[in-house]
């Protein structure tokens, strides 16, 4: 099977190539916003318009060309068409709902940029061909293996990273673990198990909390873009950037765990997206709980379920084994004892006592072993070959390529 796999590296780059890489950032910000308003305005116009990627990188010459934007020269082309294909992407995930509606990006926010092909690698020199840049050194801590499929730019607290993807043939894997487990994911425990055991929360937000506010009101008190501002908001940046850092961290150590264990994982198929859409509500129909509800999504978003379950699917498919994503309808109402499903069954947050034969258990647990349950019927009937319904929600990673982007 084809591996995908990203390595991420710090660069060293000198004054000249620093300078230009922040130029070639903001080039593809700037080509990306123009894309969005452009598409916007044509949209306000006709209603039919659709998002058309030939017909913006047709533009991109003629930008070049315009006095006020002749400075875009400066960039790789293959750089800008790259942001308009992000942008592409970016409506695409509208559409089919996964994502907002395209944003316009901001100077300082994920400022990036990406080559598509042209960059050699010297691994024994720990150095990078980029083009337009030259030869920019990098900390060179791990092997790449595989063809160098693309290469990312991006600065996060004043550092420059490359970000290789790679592309290799391996073997198709054997699970090592035949163990199935069930997980219900959580906000008091992280990640309950359906064999009884559980992952702490991480909340590593919370950890940082104070020292973030104390940062941020630091930051409010200053001059906005002052000298001594400017460095409050760095102090500011790396202490978001320390929180990603942890969690990451804590989340590939978890998923590593699990993937090794156990050769199928079920996990609730939870729309985080529309979980955190209905804490704000709509004008029309405000959202009760507003403030329980946006609670909840932050220690949602917090604690990385996404990403979790992104890793998980990765790992196990290189492992060779399954990630099942199962409906979480009545989950966490029905006895895994006799199959009685009701309300009455989840008297509190934490304890389940089914109504009708008695069984008590943590509600958790319970709700891990039906996701589990579920799982398994799934999965018989996908071996047997009958026709799974699309809407579902059975995951299984089987298309070959493994995905990790760090
Ligand atoms: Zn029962």
């Amino acid at each position: 099977m084809k591996r995908l796999q990203a390595y991420k590296y710090e660069l060293r780059p000198n004054g000249q190539q620093r300078r230009d890489m922040r130029r070639f950032a903001g080039s593809c910000r700037f080509v990306f916003n123009k894309a969005l308003a452009w598409q916007k305005q044509r949209y306000a116009a006709d209603s039919t318009a659709k998002f058309s990627y030939t017909a913006l990188a047709n533009m991109l010459p003629l930008w070049k060309r315009e006095p006020t934007t002749q400075w875009l020269k400066a960039a790789p082309s293959q750089s800008l068409q790259q942001a308009l294909k992000d942008l592409e992407r970016a409506y695409q995930n509208f559409f089919a709902k996964r994502a907002d509606f395209p944003r316009f990006k901001k100077k300082g926010h994920s400022d990036s940029f990406r080559y598509p092909q042209g960059c050699k690698l010297d691994q024994e020199n720990s150095r990078i061909f980029l083009p337009k840049l030259g030869w920019v050194r990098y900390r060179n801590s791990r092997e790449v293996l595989g063809t160098v499929k693309n290469v990312t730019v991006s600065q996060s607290c004043g550092k420059w990273f490359v970000s290789i993807q790679t592309e290799r043939e391996v073997e198709q894997p054997l699970p090592q673990a035949t163990t199935a487990i069930g997980i219900d994911m959580g906000i008091t425990r992280f990640a309950t198990f359906s064999d009884g055991s559980y992952l702490e929360p991480l909340a590593s937000f919370k950890q940082h909390e104070a020292a973030l506010r104390k940062a941020q009101q630091a930051m409010s008190r200053k001059t906005k873009f002052s000298n001594n501002w400017k460095k409050a908001k760095a102090r500011v940046q790396r202490i978001h950037s320390r929180i990603g850092n942890a969690r990451r961290d804590y989340l590939h150590k978890c998923s590593t765990t699990i993937s090794q264990n156990h050769a199928m994982v079920c996990i609730e198929d939870l729309q985080v997206r529309n979980m955190s859409k209905s804490a704000a509500g709509t004008t029309a129909a405000q959202g009760r709980n507003v403030r329980a509800k946006s609670g909840l999504n932050k220690s949602i978003l917090d604690q990385g379920w996404f990403e979790f379950r992104r890793q998980l699917d990765y790992k196990l498919a290189w492992s060779g084994g399954y990630l099942i994503a199962v409906p979480p309808q009545y989950t966490s109402q029905t006895c895994p004892c006799c199959d009685y499903i009701s309300k009455d069954n989840r008297q509190t947050q934490s304890r389940f006592a089914c109504v009708e034969c008695g069984f008590e258990d943590n509600a958790d647990v319970v709700g891990a072993i039906n996701v589990l349950r579920v799982g398994h019927a799934r999965f018989a009937c996908e071996v047997s070959g009958a026709v799974m319904p699309p809407a579902a929600g059975t995951h299984r990673s089987d298309s070959g390529a493994a995905q990790c982007l760090h």
